[in-house]
């Protein structure tokens, strides 16, 4: 179990100094993503060289936990391949709806420090948000809402690797 106190020091250090905030001066894929409930919003961009991501930077406006979430995302994902970052996508939402509990084995490590916003409904998208826009990204989808019918997150994730 994490403490409280090392969720609020992490969203603190994240909101004080953002890991890879600004643009890409070369992106291959980006997407807009938007929190209507919060009104979050984010841009990703990334570089994929073949299946590697390369470079990835957000910018946007966003809550404190949002924020977070996407700096500490663009520093985990940074380097690893597409299906690594599909898995962690797929762990990341699990964990923050409650379907994963962080005990059992997964691949978020440090991240699993968000497992407690599924106690926080009204902050559960603004942490997802971050990983939803990834998803889209990746899959060349431009603009995606937590809100939208065809929401990205419900499309099955290829797990090949
Ligand atoms: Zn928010």
């Amino acid at each position: 179990m994490h403490s409280k106190s090392l969720y609020q020091e992490v969203i603190l250090d994240h909101n004080r100094k953002p890991r890879n905030y600004g643009t890409l001066e070369h992106s291959t894929h980006h997407a807009v993503g938007h929190n209507p409930l919060c009104g979050d919003r984010l841009v990703i961009a990334l570089n994929l060289d073949g299946q590697n991501i390369e470079g990835i930077a957000f910018h946007g406006e966003s809550c404190a936990i949002c924020k977070a979430s996407a700096s500490m995302m663009t520093s985990v994902v940074k380097g690893k391949t597409r299906s690594d970052a599909e898995i962690l996508i797929q762990e990341f939402r699990d964990m923050a709806l409650g379907k994963l509990d962080p005990s059992d084995e997964n691949h978020l490590g440090r991240l699993t420090v968000f497992a407690g916003v599924r106690n926080l409904p009204t902050r559960v998208k603004c942490a997802i948000l971050p990983w939803h826009t990834l998803h889209a990204a990746l899959n060349s989808i431009n603009s995606t809402s937590t809100e939208a019918a065809d929401d990205p997150m419900h499309a099955p994730v290829d797990r090949a690797s």
